[in-house]
């Protein structure tokens, strides 16, 4: 299971689409503690805990992230368990020590970027709109040499989505090979925007194409995991996540909620699904969990309903304000996302390599 720890609200960065309201809040040892133990108590024995560190930017915390670290790793169950930590930063906060410490401890090391200064700068700064991106790009310049697995999320909104491909070719111009592009799906998206999709998707698909018919292997989540989707033929029950079960994040104040984007503060806890003390509150899952297209009848008659997220109940909420419906923009971003796929698809498959080598 996936659980997100979002250590502090505290942040160095005010970017423009950030969903967390800032704050001094910063979870005390005592909470740690206890949402480490019901982490293990939690997750059935032969099950992998995932821990992923966030914030706000958690290394503005870093001693809190050490004892967090050490805590885990002196459970007495901590040697037979599969546990993979992992730490997703603004990339602004870089040294020796930290490097040191992420490595010593296994971290798997995520940078949030979003393209080349005059992309990332425009939702991701300083105060007084001063850009961050000349430091992002030391620390990825670094990272990428020391840690084989690093990834970088790359959010895209209706300033920046335009250029899209540019991003791909910046991060790959870098030596990231795994990048996982996320729309902010609260963002006020056009209708013009959205038809606009299949083209911004279709120049992302020619530089996958082109390094996946050059055998290079490249992982962009768009793209990856529709290919994975299609070649299994849907979704399966087991891949749709529902509230609670695959995935859990906790605030500084030890509230469980179903995924990290419905934090935004240590107060707003209406979409919170129980806490570390109380344990999960059933009816409030119950609310949350959706099927997919059985609840909506635009989705009855979509040739792509099995290969449709519309069973997210978070990004459902983000772009339609129901946990059972499928806003929009999810849906345009969806069908350009499948077709983009498919077309990918057929191309490796009338090639010579096997469309399976590249997901
Ligand atoms: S780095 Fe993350 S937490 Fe900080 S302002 Fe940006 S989006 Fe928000
Ligand atoms: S693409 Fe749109 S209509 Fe089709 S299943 Fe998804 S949300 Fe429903
Ligand atoms: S509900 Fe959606 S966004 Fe949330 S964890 Fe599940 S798949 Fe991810």
């Amino acid at each position: 299971m996936r659980y997100i720890f979002h250590t502090t609200f505290k942040c160095n960065l005010q970017c423009k689409y950030c969903h967390i309201i800032k704050s001094d809040v910063t979870m005390p040892i005592e909470v740690a503690n206890d949402i480490i133990n019901f982490i293990f108590n939690h997750t059935p024995i032969k099950e992998k805990i995932e821990i992923l560190f966030t914030g706000g930017e958690p290394l503005i915390e870093f001693e809190l992230l050490k004892q967090v670290t050490s805590l885990i790793k002196k459970l007495s169950s901590f040697q037979d368990r599969d546990v993979k930590l992992s730490l997703i930063t603004n990339g602004t906060i870089f040294s020796e020590e930290i490097k040191k410490f992420l490595l010593d401890n296994n971290f798997s090391l995520c940078i949030s970027c979003d393209g080349p200064a005059f992309i990332h700068d425009v939702m991701r700064h300083f105060q007084y709109n001063r850009g961050s991106s000349y430091l992002v790009e030391q620390t990825l310049k670094e990272a990428v040499n020391i840690f084989s697995n690093i990834s970088v999320q790359a959010t895209y909104h209706p300033a920046t989505f335009r250029n899209l491909h540019y991003v791909i070719e910046y991060l790959i111009s870098i030596g990231v090979k795994n990048i996982y592009l996320n729309p902010d799906f609260t963002a006020h998206w056009t209708k013009k925007d959205a038809d606009l999709l299949p083209v911004i998707y279709h120049k992302i698909a020619n530089w996958y194409l082109n390094y996946a018919q050059k055998n290079e292997s490249i992982y962009i989540n768009l793209i990856n995991k529709k290919l994975e989707i299609i070649q299994q033929g849907g979704y399966m029950t087991s891949d749709k996540c529902s509230p609670g079960s695959s995935g859990m994040a906790f605030s500084p104040s030890g509230d469980i909620y179903p995924c990290d984007r419905f934090i935004t503060d240590s107060s707003n806890n209406e979409n919170s699904i129980g806490n570390i003390y109380e344990g999960l509150f059933q009816e409030r899952i119950n609310q949350k969990e959706t099927t997919g297209f059985d609840f909506q009848e635009k989705c009855i008659f979509c040739d792509f309903k099995n290969l449709c997220m519309n069973w997210c109940c978070c990004s459902n909420y983000l772009t339609s304000g129901f946990y059972d419906k499928a806003g929009p923009f999810l849906c345009a971003s969806e069908k350009a996302a499948i077709n983009t796929a498919i077309n990918i698809y057929k191309t490796l498959r009338q090639g010579s390599t096997r469309a399976s080598f590249f997901i």
